[in-house]
């Protein structure tokens, strides 16, 4: 039995962190005829490490997390090819092939064709995502009154997340209501990063806030150290 997981951001990483803890752990002995815990799980992605936006000391904890989950991590690796059967990867070395029936493509999300409708009526540039860029205020350039906020909008790259979704949601929302209540000017909008967070397994996360990272392990709750070299702990759950 062989799964594979391709992209290692937070997505990739927390499908092959769970999909390793259910074979290897949930469903051990529960079957006559397959044995889970011979299933093998790898996580490939072209990029030199696993969750790229997190600091080099957390990367580095995910990926012995993850090696401790019994998941295969195999980076530097590019998928040329896919069939029924499995894939081919090329990078660092010789093409290799991975048979694998399930497969599970974690590579991003493109944006919605509304912002391409957008663009074509207002000129709009997009990205190459097909995101609309935006004035600071969140509007589209030379349209004050069309508004484009969450994963469709481009500004200061900012990622897809719910948060920056939330509060530009917010922004455009306070903006039009100052507008009806006659007070008609303009605010960019300014992003607060509350801080990320990727589950790898049962007891086992990695989360930034702020200048904090911490590395969740099972057998001491939350560690977090600050750039200051602050060890503290905290309680377990979302920042
Ligand atoms: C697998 C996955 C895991 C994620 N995990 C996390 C996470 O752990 N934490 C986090 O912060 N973020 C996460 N995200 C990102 C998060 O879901 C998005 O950033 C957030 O949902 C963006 O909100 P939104 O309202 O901009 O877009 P959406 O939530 O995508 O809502 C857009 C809505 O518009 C509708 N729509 C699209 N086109 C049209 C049209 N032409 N006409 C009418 N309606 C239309 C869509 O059907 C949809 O309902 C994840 C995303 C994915 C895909």
């Amino acid at each position: 039995m062989r799964s594979c997981t391709h992209r290692a951001g937070p997505t990739g990483v927390e499908m092959a962190g769970q999909i390793a803890e259910l074979a290897h752990r949930a469903l051990r002995g529960n079957f006559r005829s397959i044995d889970p815990a011979q299933a093998r799980v790898v996580l490939l992605d072209a990029a030199p490490d696993v969750l790229g936006p997190f600091p080099e000391r957390l990367r580095r904890r995910t990926a012995d997390g993850l090696g401790k989950l019994g998941v295969e991590v195999r980076l530097g690796a590019q998928v040329t090819g896919v069939d029924a059967a499995g894939l081919e990867i090329a990078g660092g070395g010789p093409a290799q092939r991975i048979e694998a029936r399930t497969k599970i493509w974690a590579p991003g999300v493109t944006a919605s064709t509304l912002g391409q409708l957008l663009a074509r009526a207002t000129g709009a540039p997009i990205d190459r995502a097909g995101r609309v860029n935006v004035e600071p205020d969140c509007t589209i350039p030379g349209y004050p009154e069309i508004f484009v906020v969450g994963d469709l909008m481009a500004l200061d790259r900012l990622p897809g997340v719910a948060q920056v979704a939330i509060q530009s949601g917010r922004h455009a929302a306070g903006t039009i209501a100052d507008r009806l209540h006659g007070r008609d000017h303009t605010t960019a909008f300014r992003y607060r990063d509350r801080g990320t967070m990727a589950t790898i397994s049962r007891f086992r996360a990695v989360g930034k806030v702020g200048h904090r990272t911490a590395g969740l392990r099972p057998d001491c709750g939350a560690e977090s150290t600050t750039s200051s070299g602050y060890r503290g702990r905290s309680g377990r759950g979302r920042p």
